[in-house]
């Protein structure tokens, strides 16, 4: 089955699926395949990256002195310009050929959910072959069940009101977002309902069906969730708690990530502090986008 990548999509590499070197070199700079996970509960880990092509968003912020950021990977969500279209089979065999002592592969976008029965296939493919651990990285609009059998970490990403693109934002912006994708991005980006199911994914029946009374929710081994957000400002909290985390069960604090808006090291640096007060003072996790320290805001890292 067809996936749609982004260009070099699959990342970073150094051979192809039948183990010869490719021509061209890793976007790391390093001669071996593989990066670290930049962001979340596995931040350090090495990892091989499958990045997927649109999203049905456009997140756009400005920072706390007025500097817009878009989406870190704009050519995968605002501009999806260069397309690489594969099949799910052969995607399995270039990681399965750069894989060597890596144990873990995610699958990011764009939005990966908005293909939903290629993403099936590829998760699928992945774990039955390789038996790799499958992080998903998701803005938790969409919930496909088929999906929740192969992966083992939900990276999920609300966003906030913050994210929202609007023409003031649109003026600092050298391609506007289109007037369609600022009224969906207000109306679809927080599906509670959506989450909680992410949520449930990772829990025994039981302990949410509620039919062995007085039991404490237990999670499953196999299966862990996050939810990341994007920090901007200091109200960014009450609005975490109040539009989301007061409205989800199962929810502990080391699963919510607080992450500095930036997708580059000069905004990151301006909001990284900040994020770190809050994450301290409301008991959540903070996570660096070691990605941008290590690789700057390059793509294919
Ligand atoms: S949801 Fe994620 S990929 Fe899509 S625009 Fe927002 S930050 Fe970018």
């Amino acid at each position: 089955m067809e996936i749609k990548l982004v260009k070099n999509g699959i990342f970073p590499v150094t051979r192809t699926p039948d183990g010869h070197p490719l021509d061209r070199a890793a976007d790391t700079g390093y001669a071996f395949p593989g990066t670290l996970q930049g962001e979340g509960k596995l931040v350090g880990i090495p990892v091989l990256f499958v990045r997927t092509s649109g999203c049905n968003l456009r997140c756009t912020w400005i920072t706390e002195t007025g500097k817009v950021s878009i989406c870190d990977t704009p050519y995968a969500s605002h501009y999806p310009l260069e397309v690489e279209v594969m099949d799910t089979s052969e995607v399995v065999a270039v990681i399965k050929a750069n894989l060597d002592q890596i144990r873990h592969v995610i699958i990011s976008g764009g939005e990966p959910t908005i293909q939903p029965q290629p993403l099936v296939e590829l998760a699928r493919g992945l774990k039955k072959s390789l038996n790799v651990h499958i992080t998903v990285e998701t803005n938790g609009v969409l919930f496909i069940p088929e999906l929740v059998a192969h992966v083992d970490l939900f990276s999920i990403s609300p966003k906030l009101k913050s994210s929202d693109p609007d023409t003031k934002k649109n003026r600092l912006l050298d391609h506007p977002v289109e007037q369609n994708y600022i009224r969906d991005h207000r109306k679809f980006r927080r599906n509670l309902d959506t989450l909680q199911k992410y949520i449930n994914a990772c829990m025994h029946k039981g302990s949410y069906y509620g039919d062995e009374p007085g039991s404490p929710p237990q999670r499953k081994s196999n299966k862990d969730f996050q939810l990341k957000f994007v920090i901007t400002r200091k109200t960014d909290i009450d609005e975490i708690r109040q539009d989301f985390l007061d409205h989800l069960s199962f929810v502990a604090p080391e699963d919510v990530v607080l992450m500095p808006v930036g997708g580059t090291p000069e905004l990151l640096r301006e909001s990284m502090d900040m994020t770190a007060r809050l994450a301290i003072q409301h008991g959540f996790r903070f996570t660096p986008r070691l990605q941008i320290d290590l690789f700057g805001d390059t793509a294919g890292t």
